[in-house]
């Protein structure tokens, strides 16, 4: 088994090289992940990158990760991207598709990707379009997680994430063993910036009206599938390995 790989050219940006590399796959696997926030799609993501061996390309996990840059040091645009991240709002097209298209090579990689939380915009779709078909890159298909908004809301409201290592866990669905403090590393579980109530409802009014059109963007190149995000996530994988299985 390889170590496991720190994704450090995604997250840091092209002048940075992966520790580890992923492991090259006799057939990498390319996927989009949609869903609102709060279906659980990130832990999807984790999962299926550590059965697939394909990289998790989060575009949220770079703007958390360039949060430790100081203030002084980071480009106005990252800095405005990061306000909007605060308030719960979409970064814009621009500077999201200036990040991707710096971290080209990650698309190439020989791992596979799982792309979670990009594309967002039809706009951003179009230009993942373009992009693959220059690198010859062909997706696999786009799942899509749905969820009742009723759920949605009560999980992410009772989302906790360790400070240090960002382990996730739920007030009550999964609590950590003492209040506050993460079972794996003894780091302090925290509720993130934008799962507080006033952001999460800007957050799915920009799911609505931005990220809800991309299911008919795929839909129509035939890629999209849906699956339902209820049950617990090793319920939700086995239930997206059977669906692909039904769709090859
Ligand atoms: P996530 O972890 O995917 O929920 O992303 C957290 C936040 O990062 C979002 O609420 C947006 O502010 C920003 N963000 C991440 N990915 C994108 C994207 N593809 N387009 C616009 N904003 C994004």
């Amino acid at each position: 088994m390889n170590a496991k790989n720190d994704r450090a050219a995604w997250l840091k940006g092209p002048a940075t090289c992966c520790s580890v590399l992923p492991q090259a796959q006799s057939r990498p696997r390319h996927f989009v992940l949609l869903g609102a926030p709060g279906v659980g799609k990130g832990t999807q993501a984790e999962l299926l990158s550590s059965r697939l061996g394909a990289c998790q390309l989060s575009t949220g996990d770079i703007f958390r990760a360039a949060k430790s840059i100081a203030a002084t040091e980071r480009s106005p645009a990252l800095n405005l991207a990061l306000d909007a991240m605060r308030k719960g709002e979409l970064v814009t097209d621009e500077t999201v598709l200036d990040m991707i298209r710096e971290r080209t090579a990650c698309l190439r990689c020989a791992g596979g990707f799982l792309l979670d939380g990009f594309p967002r915009t039809v706009a951003q779709a179009e230009a993942l379009t373009q992009l693959l078909a220059r690198e010859q890159v062909q997706l696999d298909a786009v799942l899509s997680y749905e969820l009742p908004l009723e759920t949605i809301v009560a999980r992410l409201s009772g989302r906790r994430t360790c400070e240090k290592c960002k382990a996730v866990y739920h007030v009550l669905s999964h609590p950590a063993k003492v209040e506050g403090v993460c079972d794996h590393c003894g780091g302090n579980l925290v509720q993130r910036e934008d799962d507080r109530p006033e952001s999460v409802k800007v957050r799915m009014a920009a799911y609505e009206s931005s990220t809800a059109p991309l299911t008919a963007y795929y839909r129509k190149r035939n890629l999209l599938v849906s699956v339902s995000a209820e049950g617990s996530p090793e319920a939700i994988y086995q239930r997206t390995m059977q669906t692909l299985d039904a769709k090859d």
